[in-house]
């Protein structure tokens, strides 16, 4: 099965929701495995792939603001939560035989990499998946901003976005049962309509890039390659 060249460099966000997988709260080993799965099949392929992973499985700045925390430092906190989850799942990737680099937008010398744009460029010429940590590294951001950000940064084909839904619907899907999938849909619609799909910073992001974004499920085992390919049930955020 080769490639489908419509897609030579994607970015990948995962939030942090998927890696609890099952779980009530932190990370999920085997749907880290299983995501990692996903992704070696990918760069098997032949596609350069970045990953920015969320941090919402472990800590949210909101969460910790609404108990009385300054916002900035539960902020800062969510942000080292991603880079756990970039950790778990660097640890993956090298097991099933995937390079890897975290590069951390906070420099955290002994862990990993810090963010240097271009040094992630040769990364993924060389094959390497580079897991971007640490989101934007600026509070009062998200994880979501931090994947439109590098995806536009690494000049990426499209944004990936696996969720726990195979795409966007007119209402939620798991509380209304009449909620429809859309197959496609404008950058402005999705601003114009509150649609929840990304932040509206990240979604603002990817139409001044004219980046693709692509919202799938991720939780199906082969759903990345499936939906890269054009196939399976999924949300196009274009032009
Ligand atoms: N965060 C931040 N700046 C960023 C990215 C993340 O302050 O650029 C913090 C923020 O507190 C956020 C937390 O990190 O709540 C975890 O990220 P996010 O909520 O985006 O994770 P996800 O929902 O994807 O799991």
């Amino acid at each position: 099965t080769s490639a489908p060249q419509k897609y030579r460099r994607i970015l990948l966000k995962v939030s942090g929701e998927v890696l609890m997988g099952d779980t009530p709260y932190g990370i999920d080993t085997n749907t880290v495995q299983s995501v990692a799965e996903d992704v070696a099949e990918i760069v098997k392929s032949g596609v350069e792939l970045c990953l920015v992973i969320g941090g919402g499985n472990i800590f949210r700045g909101m969460a910790g603001a609404a108990k009385g925390m300054e916002r900035s430092s539960a902020d800062y906190m969510g942000m080292l939560a991603t880079v756990m989850n970039a950790l778990a799942m660097q640890d993956a990737l090298e097991r099933i035989g995937v390079e890897t680099r975290v590069q951390s937008a906070i420099p955290m010398a002994t862990v990993c990499e810090p963010y240097i744009r271009r040094r992630a460029q040769r990364h993924l010429e060389k094959g390497r998946v580079v897991i971007f940590a640490a989101g934007t590294g600026n509070p009062f951001f998200t994880t979501d901003t931090a994947a439109a950000l590098r995806a536009a940064e690494m000049q990426c084909d499209a944004l990936f976005k696996g969720t726990s839904v195979d795409g966007v619907y007119t209402a939620d899907p798991k509380k209304d049962p009449t909620a429809q999938r859309y197959d496609r849909l404008s950058y402005m619609d999705v601003l114009a309509k509150d649609l929840r799909v990304m932040d509206a910073s990240a979604v603002a992001l990817m139409r001044d890039s004219n980046i693709p974004i692509v919202v799938f499920s991720i939780k199906g085992r082969g759903n990345l390659l499936t939906v890269l390919r054009g196939e399976g049930t999924h949300t196009v955020v274009a032009e």
